[in-house]
């Protein structure tokens, strides 16, 4: 009880201080976005580093699961396609919701820690139902997988810079789902946020192309998460694993793929 409590103090500490100094910030349109933006090239940069080292480093090069590199042309070519999507679909959408819909005040309390985790993990299972969704249709339908999808299996081997090797009408639906499915729920500002992050932070684990004893899906018993080798095995063989963070579905719906 001790330690909820301080947790609970803690972010009512971090959300005064965001309300006190930073509710311009927040309350930009360009903010979640700006949010996602970041968690992206802050979490792939590490692991884009230990490829460019790749065998010089065999402390992680071990865990990587295709021994192939990418090329700095491979991930300029990346970042340029994802600077191009934040600045043609990404930017107008957001515009178009700040009016649309203008964000409301802050509210003075912040989340408790039971309400964050709960918010967040509610968030991240809809939001692996409705990709699984989209998913499987952008596989099974010829046409939407060569106009849509087609553009993010250009690589079998990926990496971390290519999880945001989309095309715009992709992530703009990723986009929207990450910010719509925080209202489903009510959640608090600190709620959504933390979400965003982690499940961009997830979407890089899928991509990153290393089975690293400390990854999400090697920490969570069970096998719940799917992690690196799974996505790995989808960008292999793209008729399995379609779900991006759990394995639930994928059994469920008998397209899971473990070998
Ligand atoms: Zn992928
Ligand atoms: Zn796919």
């Amino acid at each position: 009880m001790d330690f909820i409590d301080r947790s609970n103090t803690a972010l009512q500490v971090l959300w005064d201080y965001v309300r006190h100094h930073h509710t311009a910030t927040v309350r930009s349109p360009a903010f979640p976005a700006l949010l996602a933006l970041s968690g992206y090239l802050l979490f792939c940069t590490p692991f884009a580093l230990m490829d460019l080292i790749g065998e010089w480093l065999p402390l992680f090069f071990k865990y990587k699961i295709q021994k192939s590199r990418p090329s700095l042309h491979m991930m300029g070519q990346c970042l340029h396609q994802a600077v191009f999507n934040h600045l043609l679909y990404v930017l107008p959408a957001v515009t178009i919701n700040w009016f649309w819909h203008p964000p409301a005040p802050l509210p003075v309390r912040a989340p408790t820690c039971i309400q964050l985790l709960a918010g967040v993990l509610s968030c991240l299972l809809v939001f692996d139902f409705q990709y699984y969704c989209w998913h499987l249709l952008h596989h099974k339908s010829r046409w939407l997988y060569r106009n849509v999808h087609a553009i993010h299996h250009e690589y079998t081997a990926p990496f971390s810079w290519a999880t945001q090797y989309l095309g715009g009408w992709e992530l703009l639906t990723v986009g929207f789902w990450s910010s719509t499915t925080p209202l489903l729920f009510k959640c608090h500002p600190l709620t959504t946020w933390a979400f965003m992050l982690l499940s961009v932070w997830m979407s890089v684990e899928d991509h990153t192309g290393y089975n690293l004893p400390w990854s999400l899906h090697n920490v969570i018993p069970l096998g719940l998460c799917g992690g690196a080798p799974a996505h790995d095995l989808h960008h292999q063989n793209p008729n399995t694993n379609f779900a991006p963070f759990f394995t639930h579905l994928d059994w469920v719906f008998g397209t899971a793929n473990k070998d």
